[in-house]
């Protein structure tokens, strides 16, 4: 089928140095924590996206020696000849389908910890790490510099060994070398490496001639800049030094991959970060100047919106990291014209909040990434039905509405049995609230690929009861039934002293919000669950001119939140709305006007006034139904999603795409092995 007008230059190759990309899509580096500790995992996700027709594939971050040491995350490494085989299961698996390999080297400085290494930690100044550890890195001298040069030169010639075709010079997202070279507020040198800017580029201006005269007769070499820090006049701006910076190095390097710093800006979330293509404003600065190749980000997920970044020659490639994640077969489908199909990336982070856990990368909308090698799954195939059974799936939210999607599409007869007058679960209540619209998404794609296919059978306002399951005839049943918000205060801080609810105590709970119940009054939010539901909830009661007491057994408002980049703009955007925030508080009892609570640490006790409480805590898996079903025969009974397990919408969409998967498959060949795991096997040194 050609490719409409329209898109038809994505899919134009184009000249990076010596070597031609296929096509405009580019998956810039980014992390999955697989890197070199589970490198066929690794090799198998960037070859899934060269399958998906990205023409450019590359690495995350890849650390040219000891002294760059991020462990304990599994980042990629290049230390020495070692490394190259690991390295190499990418770049073949990569170039099977057409696409170039690209990597991107790295020399951490002060943002790496050297936990495993002991090395001591370089920089252009004395200064603390940017981590929270107890270490500060130390200047590096000429001959330190000099050595630099040569570890990154030796990687650069490493890493074409392993087959790669871009090499990447790196400085952004505040965490490199190069970078901390650049910029006035790390280095206070007094040498030809600090002071004026073009001291302060002489680091990177030769680490890129290095490694143009090491790979450049066979690879591309990219630069990877972060123009902007976002911080105003306290770092570097785009139409400022950012600027200057692409004029003195403007033709130099090979490609320009552009974007925003730190990564907290880079990756932004939907909730802070709306807008797709939120850092175009940054890149216009870029093609002014060079005559090189420009790739840029910004979650990019809509087609028109790529076509119209070429048309209007903001960039020459389309990059991405979460929108390939979410969808490894984009451009596939984008020249397929089967635009409805793509799983658009709504904006979570929890991606990055993996890499942050240092565990291989979920996605909430992908339940497929980081198990392409271990369990063997592809986002787009998966294997026909066994039987001629039908199943019936109760409760369409995120669980559940994966569940019927997968197995409709092995061939199964499908009900979808949903007790709402709408499908999406809590996946859609929640989407109304403050900042999370996109994330409707994850229904959205679900419900229309599931209402264009005809062996499947959709019900809204239809709860059931157990004789209204067992009068269906239906033999296997998945029971995607949700969970419930505790009321109670229970939860991981009030176990030993359940809070008292006096009886005519105002208490509320999310379930209540998110159908519109709301509190009159002055309220107190509790929070001991610290993801993100108690600050959004606290957002949307102080928008609507509510006073608003804010109260965690944490130290800070949703915590989980540090690992999706986005904690320190929750706390920011209470304090801005007005909201009062206390912490270490554990809850003791609610009256009719009051919240008590103990400090975590002291004991001290305390009173806050309030007309009512919301209280996030725990929640209740809803399991009636599951109970009145067992022993009454059927041949399949299983709870997926919260009814199993509550967690996160990425936990439930994960449970029911495994069920579906797994839905009369050989026991031997089940979940009952669990996964392949990449392990260091010693039998063969032992007697
Ligand atoms: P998950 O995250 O596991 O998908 P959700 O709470 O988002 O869980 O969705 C569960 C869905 O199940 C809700 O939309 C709820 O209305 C529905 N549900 C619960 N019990 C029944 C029932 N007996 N019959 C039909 N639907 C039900
Ligand atoms: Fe996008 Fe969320 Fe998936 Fe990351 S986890 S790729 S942010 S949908």
């Amino acid at each position: 089928m050609a490719v409409s007008q329209i898109y038809a230059p994505l899919f134009e190759p184009i000249q990076l140095g010596p070597v031609t990309a296929k096509n405009r899509f580019y998956q810039v580096p980014h992390c999955t924590g697989l890197g070199h500790v589970r490198p066929r995992a690794e090799a198998a996700l960037r070859g899934m996206k060269a399958e998906g027709g990205w023409g450019v594939v590359s690495t995350q971050e890849t650390e040219i020696h000891p002294t760059s040491d991020l462990s304990p995350f599994a980042e990629g490494r290049l230390w020495d000849a070692r490394d190259i085989p690991a390295l190499r299961l990418m770049t073949d698996a990569v170039h099977e389908h057409g696409a170039l390999a690209a990597i991107q080297l790295v020399h951490n400085g002060l943002h790496a910890t050297n936990l495993y290494s002991r090395a001591p930690v370089l920089g252009p100044s004395d200064m603390s790490i940017d981590t929270n550890q107890p270490k500060q890195g130390s200047a590096m001298d000429k001959a330190d510099i000099r050595a630099l040069r040569e570890w990154h030169r030796a990687a650069a010639l490493r890493a074409k060994e392993a087959g790669f075709d871009i090499v990447y010079v790196y400085a952004g997202h505040g965490m490199t070398l190069a970078q901390h070279f650049m910029l006035p507020h790390l280095n206070t040198r007094g040498d030809e490496y600090g002071g004026t800017l073009e001291n302060r580029v002489r680091l990177t201006r030769e680490l890129l001639e290095d490694t143009h005269d090491a790979v450049g007769d066979t690879c591309a070499v990219a630069f990877r800049f972060g123009i902007d820090e976002m911080l105003g006049p306290d770092g570097m701006q785009a139409a400022e030094e950012g600027r200057a910076v692409v004029e003195l190095l403007a033709d130099l390097p090979d490609i320009w991959d552009v974007n925003v710093s730190d990564w907290t800006n880079d990756s932004a979330t939907t909730r802070f970060q709306p807008q797709d293509g939120y850092q175009n404003d940054y890149l216009t600065h870029v093609k002014q100047v060079t005559g090189k190749p420009v790739v840029g980000v910004g979650r990019l997920t809509s087609p028109d919106l790529m076509a119209s970044m070429l048309r209007k020659g903001l960039v020459d490639l389309i990059g991405a990291a979460r929108p390939s994640i979410a969808d490894p077969f984009i451009p596939a489908k984008i020249e397929q014209g089967r635009f409805d199909e793509i799983r658009e990336c709504i904006g979570c982070n929890i991606c990055a909040a993996s890499d942050n856990l240092g565990i291989p990368i979920r996605c909430t909308q992908n339940p497929t990434i980081g198990e392409e090698w271990r369990r063997g799954w592809h986002p787009e195939v998966i294997a026909p039905r066994k039987s001629d059974s039908d199943v019936l799936i109760i409760g369409g939210g995120p669980a559940g509405m994966e569940c019927a999607m997968q197995l409709a599409r092995r061939g199964y007869g499908v009900t979808l049995s949903e007790a709402a007058p709408e499908f999406g679960g809590r996946v859609r209540k929640e989407s109304r609230l403050p900042g999370l619209a996109a994330w409707g998404r994850v229904a959205d794609y679900r419900l229309n690929d599931l209402q264009q296919r005809a062996n499947v059978q959709m019900f809204t306002d239809s709860e059931l009861d157990a004789d209204q399951v067992m009068e269906l005839g239906i033999e296997s049943v998945f029971l995607a039934t949700g969970s419930t918000w505790r009321a109670d205060g229970l939860g991981r801080n009030t176990r030993r002293h359940l809070p008292l609810i006096a009886p005519e105590a105002r208490v509320f709970t999310p379930d209540d919000i998110m159908s519109g119940r709301m509190p009159d009054g002055p309220v107190v939010v509790y929070d001991d669950d610290h993801i993100y539901l108690a600050g959004v909830i606290a957002e949307q009661l102080a928008n609507a001119g509510r006073k608003v007491v804010f109260i965690t057994t944490d130290s800070i408002v949703s915590s989980f939140l540090t690992h999706t980049l986005e904690q320190h703009r929750v706390q920011a955007r209470l304090l801005e709305l007005g909201v009062e925030l206390r912490c270490n508080r554990v809850l003791r009892a609610v009256s009719s006007d009051a919240v008590s609570t103990v400090c975590g640490f002291s004991g001290q006790q305390d009173l806050t006034e309030c007309a009512a409480a919301v209280l996030v805590t725990e929640r209740t898996r809803n399991t009636t139904l599951f109970d009145q079903l067992k022993g009454r025969g059927l041949r399949n009974l299983q709870q997926i999603g919260d009814a199993a397990g509550p967690g996160l919408i990425a936990d439930a969409v994960f449970a029911g795409h495994r069920a579906a998967r797994d839905f009369e498959r050989p026991a031997e060949q089940s979940e009952n092995d669990w996964f392949r795991r990449e392990i260091i096997d010693l039998r063969e040194e032992m007697p």
